[in-house]
């Protein structure tokens, strides 16, 4: 039962050097993210087997492990959009407005979202998130993939602190490398990403 799909990187390996190296992106994406694709599919057989067998036994572990491993999946999704190379910048427009109504400024919320994701206690994502229901820009501070999200949003700019994000290149000095992505945003995508999401929000209340 494949019905998650490994995506093709929108750029070679090695584009957003210096910033992140391309082995890094290649270990990344090539085995790191394969992982959570290759296990949400291997979970969703399991399910399959269990209601063929009528045996729920390991349900709570089984929905762990699909939580876990699609939320993954989405999440590295997003941030290799999130970037491109020669990007970075500030974004432009709405993105922009709403940015500066619901943070204050861009270096608010570029301190607010670089603070999430340094102060992660283990394994996490920091994330620009649209909540439909505030109608408002927030933060989230994603444990594991999954964990400490706002139920209904949407996230919109993903910054993966996972060690395996970094570790080969800044090694211990993880704030440099949430330095560096600031280089490398894809802000026309991010921007996307909230027009969409704003559009879906309000289909939904209506
Ligand atoms: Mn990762």
């Amino acid at each position: 039962m494949t019905r998650y799909v490994l995506p093709d990187l929108p750029y070679d390996y090695g584009a957003l050097e210096p910033h992140i190296s391309g082995k890094i992106l290649e270990l990344h994406h090539g085995k790191h993210h394969r992982a959570y694709v290759d296990g949400a599919n291997k979970v969703l057989e399991q399910l399959q087997e269990a209601r063929q067998k009528g045996d729920f036994t390991h349900i709570a572990a089984l929905e762990r492990q699909l939580a876990f491993n699609v939320s993954g999946h989405v999440l590295h999704s997003i941030f290799w959009q999130n970037m491109k190379p020669n990007g970075g910048g500030k974004p432009k427009g709405e993105l922009a407005e709403a940015i500066d109504r619901d943070f204050g400024s861009f270096d608010a919320f570029k301190q607010q979202l670089t603070k999430a994701a340094g102060t992660i206690m283990g394994s996490g994502w920091a994330a620009l998130v649209w909540d439909p229901l505030s109608q408002s820009l927030t933060t989230v501070q994603i444990h594991d993939h999954q964990s400490q999200t706002i139920q209904g949003s949407v996230p919109l700019l993903v910054i993966d602190a996972w060690e395996h994000a970094y570790y080969l290149q800044y090694h211990n000095e993880k704030l440099k490398f949430f330095d560096a992505v600031w280089n490398v945003w894809n802000w026309d995508d991010v921007a996307q990403r909230y027009a969409q999401a704003r559009k879906a929000g309000q289909t939904a209340a209506k």
